[in-house]
């Protein structure tokens, strides 16, 4: 247990930060290793390209509300709204300066008064909004953003859970409202959302097909439980796709594909955006006839309820095996702006991208 002294300097360091005001709230119980006042963490003090993203290793420690949970960080896994975020262009914003990172995966050090599900030392995964992200050698969450993270897991792969399998399971289960045997197209299969919605598509028991755009995307993907794979650079990849039309289709890149899209659905066939970037232009008779649809996903948007029902479905499937994260490339700390502009720049996705935090 920490000391009334240690309390009271941690405390003065942080309210004595000009640009990081947040009071260090003292939680009920720390590890010895979390009373550093100060932590490493890449941090953005400005909106912009990758070189905003800078390491400092004398960063203010978050502060750890009654409800909160304190997170030695691990591993943190690199998603595209991370790159939006940091280049300002997002609907949300954090406030400056901030830590990036909204997935990660480490061990808890300390525990809000309120904190009931978690004990220190436990292994856990997080997914997380606000200033304080997972590119820092501590981050808190809200234990309601805090899930147990399994033996079987490493932490890389669980700083790849958070968003790729929320946003699938959110897709195919409360928006798609998936049923055994149904037909599904992943329209872009290889990338971290894509080859989680391949994995939890098969745990329902559907008929998976994906698509890739590189043969390395494509042997993936069907590594990753894909019934079929097509490669959507082949400009006669739609006629390969057969004549069999989807009951879902879980779309990537909703400015390129749209269209097309609505000319491959089953009678009440559904398409889920989870990805553009642009607008487009479609041909809304196609959906008459078969009187399907086309919904938007927003992860964001879920309620504490619907939080807690995604938690039940991604959690289960850690522990019994079907969420298996294919990790591609680790970076390290320093390297994490190369993360954020691999990811956007990417010439052919091939699963997560993850930044090694801490050993
Ligand atoms: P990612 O890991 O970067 O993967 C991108 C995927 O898009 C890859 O599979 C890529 O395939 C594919 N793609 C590229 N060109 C395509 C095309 N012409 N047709 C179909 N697919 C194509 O990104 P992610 O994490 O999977 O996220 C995917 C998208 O969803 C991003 O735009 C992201 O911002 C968005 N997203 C939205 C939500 C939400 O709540 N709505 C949540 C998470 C992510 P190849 O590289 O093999 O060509």
């Amino acid at each position: 247990m920490v000391s009334q002294s240690v309390v009271f300097i941690l405390c003065c360091a942080v309210l004595c930060c000009p640009v990081w005001s947040s009071p260090f709230l003292r939680p009920t119980k720390m590890l010895r290793s979390s009373m550093a006042a100060v932590m490493r963490a890449v941090v953005v003090r400005e909106f912009g390209g990758v070189k905003k993203m800078k390491v400092e290793t004398d960063m203010p420690a978050p502060s750890v509300g009654d409800h909160e949970v304190l997170i030695k960080v691990h591993a943190s896994g690199i998603n595209p709204v991370d790159t939006y975020i940091r280049e300002g262009m997002y609907a949300s914003l954090p406030e400056l300066p901030y830590v990036p990172g909204k997935d990660g995966a480490g061990v808890v050090e300390a525990l809000g008064a309120k904190v009931t599900k978690f004990k220190l030392g436990d292994r856990v995964f997080c997914s997380i909004n606000g200033r304080y992200g997972t590119l820092a050698s501590l981050t808190s969450a809200p234990e309601t953003r805090v899930f147990p993270l399994g033996e079987n897991l490493s932490f890389e792969d669980g700083a790849s859970i958070g968003i790729p399998y929320f946003t699938a399971c959110r897709a195919l289960i409360l928006k798609a409202k998936a049923k055994k045997g149904e037909r599904l197209l992943v329209h872009g299969a290889s990338g971290g959302v894509g080859l989680a919605a391949v994995q939890m598509g098969r745990e329902l028991g559907l008929h998976v097909v994906g698509t890739a755009g590189t043969d390395e995307g494509i042997s993936l993907v069907k590594a990753t439980g894909a019934h079929e794979v097509f490669n959507h650079r082949d400009p006669k990849y739609l006629k390969n796709l057969g004549t069999e039309k989807f009951d879902i289709i879980l779309e990537m890149l909703a400015n390129v594909n749209l269209d097309k899209d609505l000319t491959l659905m089953n009678p009440r066939g559904r398409t889920i955006v989870v990805g553009s970037r642009g607008p487009t232009q479609i041909n809304p008779r196609n959906l008459m006839m078969s009187e399907s649809s086309v919904t938007g996903v927003a992860l964001g948007t879920s309620t504490e309820e619907e939080w807690a029902e995604l938690a039940a479905h991604v959690v289960a499937g850690t522990e019994s095996g079907w969420v298996k994260p294919p990790v591609h490339k680790v970076y390290s700390l320093e390297e994490a702006s190369q993360a954020h502009h691999d990811i956007i720049h990417s010439k052919g996705a091939q699963g997560n991208l993850v930044v090694r935090v801490t050993e």
